[in-house]
């Protein structure tokens, strides 16, 4: 008789990972919208080493694999997904100053970043004092507020290719474009970045935060499960607008909804599924196309 197969927690285990292993894991608790089915398995690792074993293990074994930071731009299939989903927050964390230069791992919270900063002084990353995902997902988004964008502020990024390789690529080499960079494109794993900031007063700095977290709250529902925008802005409008212009807000799929608040955020408001997410996109992007010809392009990424 042969030998019964082994998990693949056993088998990654075996490879030598050193971190968490979470074998069917929901997913929802790991994402802002709070959707989706379980990671067929949930790895968190200890260290780069773990990252480095984890692609090894998946390249040897032709397993799939995805990257999670804070699942704040994600909808997660109701079924989840097969593979291995490697979780990189409140790990490979740590910030540190030298002089104008901020370095930040790929689990830190982009919050804190901004916030520790400020206090140090060092102006050029306000903005993202209200985007709540990890260093890691903001550089491979590039995300952004109004005219700030994460890349603006990038010196260098550290990046863990697919076959192991650790590599340093400056600002130019990260191609960053609205919303989007290289890593969105080539299979690996950003493992921190250093920001090049300006010197300012510590007082000053921190109360532009306070000015854009304000903004953020009177303009958005940020207490409210959501993913942020679901939708890209279109060239020379905003999707937010046009949502709201063809009489959408409050649209409701199952327990989906158009925020009243900002047109361009979905709440769920207790209990929504991926399948209430998708249905509830369809309906907006056939009304805004049949009304004003225009295309929405989501900006929310979708794992199924
Ligand atoms: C209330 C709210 C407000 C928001 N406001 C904004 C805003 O103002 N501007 C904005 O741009 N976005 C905003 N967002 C969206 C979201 O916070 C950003 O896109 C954020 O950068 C995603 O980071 P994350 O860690 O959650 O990434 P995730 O959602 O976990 O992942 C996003 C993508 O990045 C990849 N990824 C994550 N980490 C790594 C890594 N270390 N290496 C390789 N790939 C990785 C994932 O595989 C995935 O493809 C908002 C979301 C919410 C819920």
């Amino acid at each position: 008789m042969s030998a019964p197969t082994p998990s693949l927690a056993d088998s990654l285990r075996t490879a030598g990972f050193k971190g968490e292993l979470r074998p069917h894991e929901l997913l929802a608790p790991c994402t802002t919208w709070q959707i989706g089915g379980p990671a067929e398995l949930l790895a968190v690792p200890a260290n780069v080493d773990d990252l480095v074993v984890a692609l090894a293990w998946t390249a040897s074994g032709s397993i799939s694999w995805r990257l999670l930071g804070n699942g704040s731009n994600l909808l997660i299939h109701d079924r989840g997904v097969r593979g291995l989903v490697l979780r990189v927050r409140k790990v490979l964390d740590e910030i540190k100053v030298h002089g104008r230069r901020l370095t930040a791992g790929a689990g830190a919270s982009f919050p804190a970043v901004a916030r520790t900063a400020a206090a140090r002084g060092l102006a050029g990353l306000q903005f993202a004092a209200g985007i709540p995902g990890t260093v890691g997902g903001a550089v491979v988004m590039n995300a952004g507020w109004h005219q700030f964008e994460t890349g603006n502020a990038i010196a260098a990024v550290d990046f863990l290719q697919s076959n192991g390789h650790r590599i340093t690529m400056d600002h130019d080499q990260c191609k960053f474009t609205y919303r989007s960079s290289l890593f969105r494109r080539t299979p690996g794993v950003v493992l921190g970045a250093t920001f090049q900031l300006e010197p300012g007063e510590p007082a000053d700095i921190q109360a532009e935060v306070d000015e854009y977290t304000t903004a953020r709250k009177l303009n958005q529902p940020v207490d409210r499960p959501s993913c942020g925008s679901v939708y890209l802005q279109p060239p020379g409008d905003f999707a937010g607008r046009l949502i709201d212009a063809a009489g959408l807000k409050g649209r409701r799929v199952g327990a989906m909804e158009v925020s009243r608040l900002h047109a361009n955020f979905f709440i769920n408001t207790g209990g929504a599924t991926c399948a209430d997410a998708l249905a509830l996109m369809d309906q907006v992007e056939q009304e805004v196309a049949r009304q004003f010809g225009v295309e929405l392009v989501r900006e929310v990424e979708f794992w199924q």
